[in-house]
């Protein structure tokens, strides 16, 4: 089967061959129907050898949607049958540790002896056309929503989900969400602080067409990213600034803005990979400020993404290639082209 595999660090993936595989006790084969296109593969390839504790190759893809294809032995009464539709649910734990047991295998105990963060992450992820699963636990079912385009969910949908989640009860009428970089994960967290709080929404890019994207996905207010933009906010907000900055690039310049912008009291989450730093200390962010670098979401999180989707509350803004294109989308990611979330299909 054809499969797209990062094959040497700090060099651009390859589109190859390789065996399908065969699940054994526990695992389940998936036919996968579309493997979303994350901005954190671009890290993961851009970073030296060692930075990551993963051996190569493995196929990418850690954004994966598909229908069951083969259940592997003892996996016949996981209520699982052959050509459901499922989320593969990406962080893979040990499943066990006590993180786990809570459905929060972004955070196993045992994350560090894995030497994996999951499919496509150290191990052999969605970008083929068929993904073999550990474990019947990790698959969410999807319903009748078309898997074809659901990919993003798992992670562009689940990552700002967990991330806004925590902040919910603060967010109370009349007050703001500011979302900076409105790309793959900013769109969704746009719709899903919508569908979730009373919050104005205010999104932040240096894109002019990410800020329509935002407006479309039913942000309140566009700022353009630079000079300026936390003054904006600040008199959008009645100078009081916003109750939770979800900082969706997490450079110096998009974490500056967000302690800038921010109200006393309020969170200052940052899921971007980007590598800036942001000093904690009096003055350089508000009273009582909240700073905190969530990863991903946990598995009952995922069906609560799934539950919204489908009642339409949220939806993800997707273009769609060919899995043999797939070293043409990464650069079209690393150019700021992509409109919404790349998705790769077989
Ligand atoms: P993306 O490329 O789809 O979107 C990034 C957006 O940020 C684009 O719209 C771009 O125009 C905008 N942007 C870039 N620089 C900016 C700036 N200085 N100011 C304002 N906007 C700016 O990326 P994505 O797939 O949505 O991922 C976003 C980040 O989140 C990446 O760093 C990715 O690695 C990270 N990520 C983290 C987690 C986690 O669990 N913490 C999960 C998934 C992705
Ligand atoms: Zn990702
Ligand atoms: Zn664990």
């Amino acid at each position: 089967m054809t499969a797209v595999r990062l094959t040497g660090w700090q060099k651009p993936p390859e589109v190859t061959r390789v065996p399908v595989p065969e699940p054994g006790p526990g695992e389940v084969l998936l036919k996968v129907a579309g493997a979303g296109v994350c901005h954190s593969d671009l890290h993961v390839m851009d970073w030296p050898a060692g930075a990551l504790p993963y051996d190569l190759p493995f196929t990418l893809g850690h954004e994966t949607s598909g229908w069951v294809h083969t259940l592997g032995p003892g996996t016949q009464n996981t209520g699982l049958r052959e050509g459901d539709a499922v989320l593969v649910y990406g962080p893979w734990g040990c499943g066990v540790c006590p993180a786990c047991a809570r459905g929060a295998e972004n955070y196993c105990h045992r994350a560090a002896e894995l030497r994996a963060a999951g499919g496509g992450l150290g191990l052999d992820g969605g970008m083929a056309e068929y993904m073999l699963v550990p474990s019947a636990r990790l698959l969410v079912p999807l319903g009748d929503l078309d898997p074809r385009t659901a990919a993003p969910l798992t992670d562009a949908a689940l990552t700002p989900y967990h991330a806004v989640k925590r902040s919910l009860h603060k967010l109370v009428p009349g007050t703001a969400a500011v979302v900076i970089g409105v790309g793959g994960l900013g769109h969704m967290a746009v719709q899903l602080l919508k569908a979730l709080s009373p919050a104005d929404v205010i999104a932040v890019d240096v894109a002019s067409d990410k800020l329509d994207l935002a407006a479309g996905a039913g942000a309140d207010h566009c700022v353009p990213a630079g000079e300026g933009d936390a003054d904006r906010i600040r008199t959008l907000t009645g100078g009081l600034g916003a109750t939770l900055v979800l900082d969706c690039v997490g450079a110096d310049a998009t974490m500056a803005t967000a302690a800038a912008c921010a109200a006393v009291e309020a969170d200052i989450t940052v899921v971007g990979l980007a590598g800036g730093t942001l000093p904690v200390t009096f003055g350089a962010v508000p009273f009582e400020a909240a700073v905190s670098i969530p990863y991903w979401g946990t598995r009952p999180e995922l069906a609560e993404v799934v539950a919204l989707a489908r009642a339409g509350r949220i939806r993800p803004h997707v273009e769609v290639h060919p899995l043999g294109e797939a070293g043409e989308v990464y650069q079209r990611l690393r150019d700021g082209r992509v409109d919404g979330r790349a998705i790769l299909v077989p």
